[in-house]
């Protein structure tokens, strides 16, 4: 019982640990110090809104975390996986149709028990605050097809799942990562050709001066561009962005329409720069290289844990291939990612910073990157004040301090 007893205590602890997060990130920074920089670009109703943004369902948030937890408990620590499972292969043989119907299983009960919840935060709360554009609708619509490529995903899954755990149960622990590899690089390349589509419409940008600067931009630092793309994301919501996606000669960017709306030629093409950078440092391909160990690293783990539990027989595991390993496995990864998401911050912070960098060389342009940062935490409601706790988990540094960082950046 060593190792579940090891193991219900750090699923406690990390459960504690997501609601400290929750707490301190409605909380935030009350220091003077902070309040003050932030009030030379912005007014104490920006402040205000951010926090009331942040807050949004605080309560129900909390809610929502400890009913994951709970239901996560379940399925590992007791003997519901079991009997499903047992319910399911009494109707059928085939190990790939029990495997894909218990994991649809326990995706449509957890959606039906998530879907309010769902409801409230992506349709209401957004709309409350004035983001959402959606109707009832085109809510209904969007969930329909996430449904449907989430079932699609969960299908394809279990296929490469079974056949590598089953049939090289001695090499899964390469095969895994090298598997999850080769996933991720055709997915970012096929993701926006085939997912995005789904859900957004899009066009080519338009001939005039705002493709002028781009395509100039990006000649001046060799970067061949296939394609610069709208995509209509005022159809759902006020929310701004912009991406680079694709390889070699193949590379799109793709510009939010909210953006062009929202921001002056010379801000796009600051935002485009740190896009540029992400590029020209290739954060993607680093990223993925990073995870390929992460995810190597954690299959040893892995394979070392789920034998351990067979010997102390405490979670009635069969086999690792088996359908209600599962949520064990899912356990595992959970409390795996739970100490690396510190790190996994700290290196998309300063892939983040080294972009912002990137932008302030290329376009020598301070008083665009200023104000973009600016505009965009108004219209996206950015916390200003955000807990140096909560920090250590954001993927992007704070909006003072990009902007702390141009001012002091000496071109
Ligand atoms: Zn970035």
């Amino acid at each position: 019982m060593k190792f579940k007893k090891i193991f219900l205590v750090l699923f406690i602890l990390d459960l504690f640990l997501s609601l400290a997060l929750k707490y301190f990130s409605y909380i935030g920074d009350e220091s003077l110090e902070t309040k003050n920089f932030i009030l030379n670009y912005f007014t104490e109703n920006d402040i205000k809104i951010g926090e009331e943004y942040s807050r949004r369902g605080f309560v129900v948030k909390i809610v929502l975390e400890i009913l994951n937890s709970f239901i996560l408990f379940v399925l590992v620590f007791t003997k519901f996986s079991t009997r499903l499972e047992e319910k399911i292969s009494f109707k059928f043989k085939n190990p790939y149709i029990v495997l894909i119907l218990f994991l649809y299983s326990i995706y449509f009960i957890r959606f039906i028990i998530f879907i309010p919840f769902d409801y409230y935060f992506n349709y209401y709360l957004e709309h409350q605050f004035g983001f959402s554009k959606m109707t009832n609708f085109t809510y209904l619509i969007f969930k329909l097809k996430s449904v449907g490529l989430i079932l699609f995903g969960i299908s394809i899954f279990s296929l490469i799942y079974l056949f590598l755990l089953k049939k090289f149960s001695k090499t899964w622990v390469f095969l895994v990562p090298v598997t999850q590899l080769i996933i991720s690089l055709v997915m970012s390349f096929l993701f926006p050709i085939l997912i995005t589509p789904i859900f957004y419409k899009f066009e080519t940008l338009p001939e005039g001066s705002l493709k002028n600067k781009i395509e100039a931009l990006s000649k001046k630092v060799n970067v061949n561009i296939e394609n610069i793309y709208v995509i209509y994301e005022s159809e759902y919501s006020n929310h701004t962005n912009a991406y680079f996606t694709g390889f070699g000669s193949n590379k799109k960017i793709f510009l939010y329409d909210t953006l062009i709306q929202n921001h002056t030629e010379e801000e796009i093409i600051s935002v485009l720069g740190h896009e540029l950078g992400h590029w020209v440092y290739s954060h993607q391909i680093k990223d993925i290289g990073v995870s390929f160990f992460e995810i190597l690293f954690f299959c040893f783990l892995l394979n070392f844990l789920f034998f351990q539990f067979k010997k102390e027989n405490s979670l009635n595991l069969k086999e690792i291939y088996s359908p209600p390993s599962l949520p064990f496995l899912v356990l595992v990864f959970m409390l795996f990612n739970s100490f690396l998401e510190i790190p996994w911050s700290m290196l998309s912070r300063s892939q983040e910073t080294e972009a912002d960098i990137y932008a302030l060389d290329i376009t020598k342009d301070r008083e665009s990157f200023i104000e973009t940062e600016i505009k965009m935490a108004k219209d996206n409601k950015t916390r200003l004040n955000p807990h140096p706790f909560v920090e250590l988990y954001f993927s992007h540094p704070k909006t003072i301090d990009r902007i702390r960082l141009a001012l002091e950046y000496k071109f």
